[in-house]
């Protein structure tokens, strides 16, 4: 069977470092936030080119925390996209805030840019750019329009560690940006784990107290707090991690550009990327209008696939008091419908890339 990731496969090239990296948080009981997850901060911070790092227990929680340190609550607006995964439309709703959810670009499936404006209201507060797969939003027209509207931009960089926009990274490129460190997203911990980025020395302040039950010291609890702090094993794995993230990132982009390079001449339609664009190929994905025969030729051929995501939040039953309906988001519900995502990881083998294609081009000939 090809999988869609290896993370065994990863450890065993990693092994060694990380259990000397973890001995000593068990032997010093440093669990709960603790030496390893401030180191880690520093060089996740400089990692993604910003000033500071908040560490999470999670994705989701850092996109919580980030739209509370902003002030944003009851009453307030925060645009986003529908194609993306639940939890960025999920900590909106935390917060009480209401998601306004916009189309995206028919070809590269980013949030339509030109649509923006039409959404913004007197009470809109901020935008939730989503670099899905891994590819940057188009941000200098997001950026101009926040600014000139003055919204806040909250980048979720979930599944874009080390992406780059013009040369400058994911995590630099709005007033904050929220990472996740899920077992499978393209930077792992060994289980759950996020952060958030920002130069705003404020809004990094407000976020390490509320993680960590609102303490201004100890026990003394003088903001809203909850618990969402990260584990020190975490940080500790995160760190041996971070020191091989970019030599992954490669070899997800060489296998990317395999595939490219192999389905060239097939009917199968990929994301276009954007030309000043590193993309960091958490997902490869590619368009077929017969998506369900196809993953199931390619499970019967012993290759795994996915979707993501099959539902639009906008039309999940959870969210059907926002009001949306079939066919207001057309081209992501047009989308949603042709996706298949491929096995696209470091440790998977050339030879495995062309028993892919090989198969995807029999399906064509049935
Ligand atoms: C994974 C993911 C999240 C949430 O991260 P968790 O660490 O799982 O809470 C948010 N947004 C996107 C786009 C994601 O892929």
């Amino acid at each position: 069977m090809i999988g869609m990731s290896d993370l065994p496969g990863q450890f065993e090239q990693i092994r060694d470092e990380i259990l000397a990296a973890i001995l000593p948080v068990m032997e010093s009981g440093a669990f709960a936030l603790g030496p390893a997850v401030g180191s880690f901060e520093k060089e996740f911070a400089a990692y993604c080119h910003s000033k500071e790092a908040v560490g999470m227990n999670s994705g989701t929680s850092g996109l919580h925390l980030a739209l509370l340190a902003a002030g944003i609550g009851e009453g307030d607006e925060v645009i986003t996209v529908s194609h993306t995964f639940v939890a960025t439309v999920a900590a909106i709703r935390y917060t009480g805030a209401t998601p306004v959810l916009i189309d995206i670009d028919p070809d590269m499936y980013l949030m339509d840019v030109s649509l923006i404006e039409g959404a913004i209201t007197p009470k809109t507060r901020a935008i939730i750019p989503v670099h899905l797969y891994g590819q940057p939003c188009d941000m200098d027209p997001i950026n101009e329009i926040a600014k000139r509207r003055n919204l806040l931009v909250i980048e979720d960089a979930a599944q874009s560690h080390g992406a780059e926009y013009k040369g400058r990274r994911c995590g630099s490129l709005g007033d904050m940006a929220e990472f996740s460190f899920y077992p499978g997203k393209n930077l792992g911990a060994f289980g759950e784990g996020g952060a958030v980025t920002t130069d705003n020395a404020e809004y990094a302040e407000k976020m390490r107290i509320m993680r960590h039950w609102g303490q201004s010291k100890r026990y003394h609890h003088d903001h809203p707090g909850y618990n969402y702090r990260m584990d020190g094993i975490q940080g500790a794995v995160l760190r041996v991690k971070l020191r091989y993230i970019e030599g992954w990132t490669e070899l997800r982009r060489e296998r990317a550009a395999w595939y490219d390079d192999l389905l060239a001449d097939s009917p199968y339609k990929t994301p276009a990327v954007m030309p000043d664009a590193r993309h960091v190929y958490h997902q490869y994905v590619i368009e077929t209008d017969r998506r369900r025969e196809l993953q199931e030729f390619l499970t019967v051929n012993g290759i795994d696939s996915g979707i993501h995501y099959p539902i639009p939040v906008h039309l999940q039953k959870t969210y059907a008091d926002l009001g949306y309906k079939k066919g207001d988001l057309p081209v992501t519900e047009r989308v949603v419908e042709r996706i298949l995502s491929l096995p696209c990881f470091p440790e998977l083998k050339r030879e495995e890339v062309e028993t892919v294609v090989d198969a995807l081009n029999k399906f064509q000939r049935l």
